[in-house]
């Protein structure tokens, strides 16, 4: 289930950004649908031939105050920590440089997969400055061209040798796998075990361990679940662990893993901008999605403090508009009761199927009452037939003579039908536009 993690590390101005750019490529041209989704420019999921894996470029993660080679370091390390093969990029017109030989001497002592590509071998007669990067004793060099995309798949076939391959505990179909996002110190840890000391629950004394999580599957009223917690398995002490982007990687992690995200929020201090990238990687994950106002204990309340504050969560997390809140107390223990069945109800969501008679009476209406648009000539969209062709998240095609046609605002359009149809709450939805053959 977990994909593996490429790290790309190197002095700077070596061309890591650019070849991360290029490894990720046309998922910067996925238009996201609903403004307000923050990116982080160092994380990405990827794709090679069949491999999905997560990719990130260790030269964002900016470690303040520290000499470069320090951060270089700390850079290496977090990337030795959290990766399963690392990418070591070198400027091949520059040559060697003592930085270079550094970071080569940490990697090598870590023993974790090394693959060291070569950059900026723009056109073959430069192959030549290839050799002396042998004296590193990482392997074979892979000459590539970030800015020209060149070599980049070679380079990728001798990553993807050292993924690992899947072992992961797997679960009954019907288990719900949960996991809990949020920065440092909103409380994840404490909800957690606020949950597993329920009333009725049983926690399973085995827990299972897996390469950067610890799962402890409990039952409560007949349902299983597992919580996913990678925040047990941080490595406390380090440098990184503090950095907002960290915290960043670890959710992404998480996600990945989860069929329902809890996306926490400490409601002492309110929504930041770190909360809004986490909530960000789950939505475009399409993992049903709760949020969670933790510490409700410590807010001074008048009555109109929840509904100002659910306001204020819908206005910052537009896209996630269809995300139930719950707020509620780890410390005190108030309202957690509430919190097992909305993630009971959205995980239901996520897995619904609709029958397709049903489904074409619903985009039957909605054409009815709000005609498709038409284009600058006059050409109208015109959609032949709709089926929902995945679940988790429901995801819905709907052939059309021209997917062209098929406006942004018309399909927000349709997804709420759909949603006022069906519900659907907490699991976000897909709607894609096909051609009729
Ligand atoms: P980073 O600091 O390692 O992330 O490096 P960047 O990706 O920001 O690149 C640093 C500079 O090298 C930029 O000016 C890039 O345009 C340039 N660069 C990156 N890759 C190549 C390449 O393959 N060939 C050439 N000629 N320049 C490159
Ligand atoms: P994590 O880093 O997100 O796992 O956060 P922790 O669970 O370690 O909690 C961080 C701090 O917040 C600790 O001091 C907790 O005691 C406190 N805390 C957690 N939940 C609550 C809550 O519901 N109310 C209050 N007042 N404090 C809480």
């Amino acid at each position: 289930m977990s994909k593996p993690v490429l790290a790309i590390v190197g002095r700077p101005n070596v061309g890591k950004s650019t070849i991360f750019n290029r490894l990720i490529g046309e998922r910067l041209a996925i238009v996201e649908d609903k403004p307000g989704v923050t990116r982080d420019r160092i994380y990405s999921s990827a794709e090679w031939l069949h491999h999905q894996f997560f990719i990130i470029d260790t030269g964002g993660i900016e470690i303040t105050d520290e000499p470069l080679m320090e951060q270089m370091r700390i850079q290496a390390e977090l990337a030795i920590d959290e990766a399963d093969v690392i990418c070591f990029v070198v400027n091949g017109r520059e040559g060697i440089t003592g930085a270079d030989e550094e970071v080569a001497q940490l990697l090598l002592r870590s023993k974790k997969p090394v693959v060291i590509a070569v950059n900026k071998m723009d056109d073959p007669t430069l192959h030549e400055k290839l050799y002396e990067f042998y004296s590193l004793g990482i392997g074979d060099p892979y000459p590539v061209s970030g800015s020209h995309g060149l070599g980049l798949g070679d380079l990728l076939d001798a990553a993807a040798e050292y993924f690992p391959k899947d072992n992961e505990a797997d679960y009954e179909d019907d288990t719900i796998r949960m996991s809990l996002i949020g920065r440092p110190n909103v409380g994840k840890s404490s909800l957690v075990n606020a949950i597993l000391g329920e009333e009725r629950v049983i926690v399973s004394n085995i827990p299972g361990t897996t390469r950067d999580a610890i799962d402890t599957p409990f039952t409560k009223d007949e349902q299983d679940y597992v919580v996913i917690d990678t925040a047990g398995m941080r490595k406390r002490g380090k440098v990184y662990e503090t950095t907002e982007k960290y915290s960043v990687l670890r959710a992404l992690k998480a996600i990945e893993r989860s069929d329902v995200v809890l996306v926490v929020i400490d409601g002492e201090e309110g929504i930041i901008e770190q909360d809004k990238k986490i909530a960000g990687y789950a939505h475009e994950a399409g993992r049903a999605i709760v949020i969670v106002i933790n510490k409700w204990d410590a807010v001074e309340k008048d009555g109109k403090t929840m509904q100002k504050f659910e306001e204020n969560v819908r206005q910052e997390f537009q896209y996630l508009d269809y995300a139930p809140i719950v707020f509620l107390s780890a410390l005190t223990k108030q309202k957690l009761q509430n919190l097992l069945p909305v993630v009971n109800q959205v995980s239901e969501s996520h897995n619904l199927r609709i029958k397709t008679n049903v489904l074409n009476d619903v985009i039957i209406d909605a054409v009815t009452t709000n005609p498709t648009p038409t284009d600058h000539g006059g050409k109208r969209l015109r959609i032949n037939y709709a089926t929902q062709v995945a679940v988790a998240p429901p995801t819905f095609v709907l052939f059309v003579n021209d997917p062209e046609l098929m406006h942004f605002s018309y399909r927000r359009y349709l997804e709420n039908n759909i949603r006022r149809a069906f519900g659907f709450i907490g699991t976000p939805i897909r709607i894609l536009a096909r051609k009729k053959s």
